[in-house]
């Protein structure tokens, strides 16, 4: 899937996450928006620009918030270590096209490649929210039927530890939100690419 990228500054620093343990999913609560007049909004209300990491339009494009690794604004008290997708749209009052709804799908999948399976909130069973809205679709559902990745040989092999430590540390490498990283797992070439991508982005 295509990640369309933006070019937004922001008006504070950013902070890295260190640790990624969920995936918050929102709406716009407006029927019409583009990813810069979310990230004018949140401008608004002084925060450093768009709060979100992701945000998928109603026409099914995907744009990039806040960079994948960076601590976004969406919501209260899990900032920190959560991943958070706002869909366009006011899902209180309509129904998600299909287009959307798939695009939003693929988004997840590709963000398990690099995270991990990862535990699927809305906005609304953390804080007090309508957030996102009473029609927003069952995407948990969906997840609930993959499988855990296997917890059998989790740990590291004993000259690996450090580094995965490091890894870890430093974000490069995320694991299902349960303290599973399947240390022994084969990587494939498009994770090592990501991984590669990730860690430009840390040296720079
Ligand atoms: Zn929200």
């Amino acid at each position: 899937m295509k990640i369309i990228e933006t070019n937004f500054s922001w008006a504070q620093p950013l902070s890295p996450r260190k640790k990624t343990d969920k995936i918050v999913l929102h709406h716009a609560a407006a029927v019409s928006a583009s990813v810069t007049d979310v990230h004018r909004w949140h401008l608004e209300r002084q925060w450093a620009g768009i709060g979100y990491h992701f945000y998928v339009r109603k026409d099914g494009a995907v744009y990039r918030g806040r960079p994948e690794l960076m601590i976004g604004a969406h919501t209260r008290g899990c900032n920190s270590a959560s991943l958070g997708i706002c869909f366009e749209g006011n899902f209180e009052t309509e129904k998600m096209p299909e287009v959307q709804r798939a695009a939003g799908e693929a988004l997840l999948a590709e963000l398990e490649l690099r995270f991990g399976k990862l535990p699927l909130f809305l906005h609304k069973q953390l804080t007090a929210t309508l957030c996102p809205g009473k029609n927003f679709p069952d995407f948990s559902e969906k997840a609930k039927e993959n499988p855990k990745p296997e917890a059998a040989a989790e740990a590291p092999d004993k000259w690996a530890a450090e580094a995965c430590e490091w890894a870890v540390g430093v974000g490069l490498v995320a694991g299902d939100g349960s303290g599973n990283y399947a240390w022994r797992t084969a990587v494939t070439k498009q994770e090592l690419a990501v991984l590669f991508s990730k860690f430009h982005s840390i040296e720079k």
